[in-house]
C-alpha cells in the first residue's frame, strides 16, 4: 500500500469513526430487544475450536494487570498471516490464549477475567457492521432481555464499534511495511511481528519485543 492509498484508508476510517459517534444506544437497544437475548451461561462462545477472541493491546494489558500474567500468557499471534523474504511471519492481530480448545480464562464452567473481558466477550452474539447490529449464532437468541439490559449491550456495541475503528487508524498511521516472499526453508527463523495500534511487536525465541 503505497502513502496515497494509506490516506485514502485513513480518511475512510475517520468518516466511519464520525459514523460510529453519531450512533445512539436507543435505536439499538430497541433492535436488540426484538431479537431477544438471554445468557445461557453455557459457555459453548467460550469453548470448541470455534472460539477464536481477537483482543486490542490495550485489552491485553488490562487483563495482564488483572490476571498478574505476562503478554504472551494472555494473547498470541493467530496462525493466519504473511511470511516476509528473511524467514519472519507478519499479521495484524492478537488472539486471546487457548488451553486445548477452549479459551484459557475459561475455567471451571466460568469466565475467570469476567469484569476484565474483552469488548468481544461483552458484546457476544452481537457486533455492528457500520452501524447495523448484526450476531452469530447463539441459543440464548430469542429469549426475552429486559430493557435495561438492551441498552446496556447496545451502549458496549458503540463503544466496541468506535474502538475497532480507532485501532485500524492507529494501526494504518504506523505501519511499516516489510519485504514480502516465501522464504521456503527459513520459515519461522526471522520470528513473529505483529503489527498492531502500538507498532511492532516481536517475538523472538518466546520472548516480547516491542518496536513503536
Ligand atoms: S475471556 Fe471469558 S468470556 Fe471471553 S471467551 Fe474467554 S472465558 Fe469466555
Amino acid at each position: 500500500m503505497d502513502e496515497v492509498e494509506r490516506g485514502l484508508r485513513i480518511a475512510e476510517l475517520n468518516e466511519e469513526l464520525s459514523e460510529a459517534k453519531r450512533l445512539t444506544p436507543i435505536s439499538l437497544a430497541a433492535r436488540i430487544e426484538e431479537l431477544g437475548f438471554s445468557c445461557l451461561r453455557c459457555g459453548e462462545c467460550c469453548r470448541g475450536e470455534d472460539n477464536s477472541v481477537l483482543v486490542f493491546p490495550r485489552e491485553v494489558r488490562r487483563i495482564c494487570a488483572a490476571a498478574g500474567l505476562a503478554w504472551l500468557e494472555v494473547a498470541g499471534p493467530p496462525e493466519d498471516g504473511e511470511w516476509g523474504r528473511d524467514g519472519s511471519f507478519h499479521t495484524l492481530e492478537w488472539r486471546l490464549k487457548k488451553d486445548g480448545e477452549s479459551c484459557r480464562f475459561y475455567q471451571e464452567g466460568r469466565c475467570s477475567i469476567y469484569m476484565d473481558r474483552p469488548l468481544l466477550c461483552r458484546t457476544y452474539p452481537f457486533y455492528l457492521d457500520r452501524g447495523e447490529l448484526m450476531h452469530s449464532e447463539c441459543r440464548g437468541l430469542g429469549r426475552r432481555i429486559d430493557p435495561g439490559e438492551a441498552e446496556k449491550i447496545a451502549k458496549v456495541l458503540i463503544s466496541r464499534q468506535i474502538t475497532e475503528i480507532e485501532e485500524a487508524i492507529s494501526l494504518m498511521e504506523i505501519y511499516q511495511d516489510f519485504d514480502r516472499g516465501d522464504p521456503e526453508e527459513r520459515r519461522g527463523k526471522g520470528g513473529i511481528t505483529v503489527h498492531d495500534s502500538e507498532g511492532e511487536h516481536r517475538i523472538v525465541g518466546g520472548e516480547l519485543r516491542i518496536s513503536e
